[in-house]
């Protein structure tokens, strides 16, 4: 069974990136024939925005991407955290380094390393051995980090309690996702998920990892740099000029629907096409 999810963190609407990433998994995913879901990466929340959740779906309800199944939310599965976290204990350590002592450190220098004992108010790190991960994207090609090297003993648990990005994630990928279809950005850390589904006897998916949508100035589109929420009133011209930007050359229909341009999509989509770059977000389309 082919299965692949859209994984937004509510922490704000649905922007023309994030339809992109949502769009490109869906038509990638439904062309393989498989089962395409959403899930909320909701674990962190400081960060959410309590309005984005019900946002993210309208969007993506009007865009005519439907979930497979139920919306899965991350917040929800703790106990798969903790069943993971267990399994990896004995090579985890207590780490009391505060955010600002590490400040400008680009890899944690392994102050803690030797601290076993619970303590409280302290974040649980792996340990990251000296060994090569090869990530294969299906977009990037063949990429091998160092793991001690490139990113250093990593934070699974964090100090406030919350469960960090990467363990999440590389448990529920691992769970039953088989292909992973996100933005670049999450490209460097990607060795960090396989190394840690290998730890958990997980199976690894296919990775791909698509350009970033950016403004004129370089920046990405994000909730930090104001990106606007897609316009829901224009679907089908959204869905049309996502495609296009992805490089899927689709014809000039001006009449066709939402459900049109998804059934096309599914026919149509290549992923050898899509640019290494995308055309910069302007304005609306
Ligand atoms: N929740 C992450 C984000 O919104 C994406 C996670 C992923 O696709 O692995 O940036």
């Amino acid at each position: 069974m082919i299965v692949g999810r859209f994984a937004p963190s509510p922490t704000g609407p649905l922007h023309m990136g994030s339809l992109v990433t949502a769009l490109a998994s869906y038509l990638d995913i439904k062309q393989r024939g498989g089962e395409w879901f959403v899930r909320f990466d909701d674990i962190d929340p400081p960060r959410q925005d309590p309005d984005a959740i019900e946002h993210i779906l309208t969007a993506l309800d009007a865009h005519g991407l439907a979930s497979d199944r139920a919306v899965d939310y991350q917040s929800n599965h703790s106990q798969r955290y903790e069943a993971a976290l267990a399994k990896l204990q004995s090579q985890c350590f207590h780490c009391s380094c505060s955010r600002r002592s590490l400040a400008g450190i680009r890899v944690y220098p392994g102050i803690c390393r030797n601290e076993t004992e619970p303590r409280p108010d302290t974040a649980l790190r792996l340990r990251m051995p000296d060994r090569e991960v090869g990530v294969d994207d299906g977009i990037l090609g063949l990429r091998t980090f160092n793991l001690a090297e490139a990113f250093g003993d990593t934070i699974i648990r964090r100090r406030d309690g919350l469960w960090a990005y990467h363990l999440a994630t590389a448990v529920d990928d691992g769970n039953d996702i088989t292909h992973v279809m996100r933005g670049q950005d999450l490209f460097e850390t990607t060795p960090i998920h396989v190394y840690l589904m290998e730890l958990l006897n997980l199976p690894v998916p296919v990775y791909s990892h698509l350009p970033l949508l950016r403004f004129d100035d370089g920046s990405k589109l994000s909730k930090q740099t104001h990106a606007p929420a897609v316009d829901n009133t224009c679907a089908a011209d959204n869905l049309r000029h996502v495609l296009s930007l992805l490089g899927q050359n689709p014809p000039a229909e001006p009449d066709w629907s939402v459900g049109q341009w998804l059934g096309w999509g599914t026919t149509a989509w290549q992923v050898e096409k899509v640019p290494p770059t995308l055309a910069n977000f302007t304005k609306k389309p």
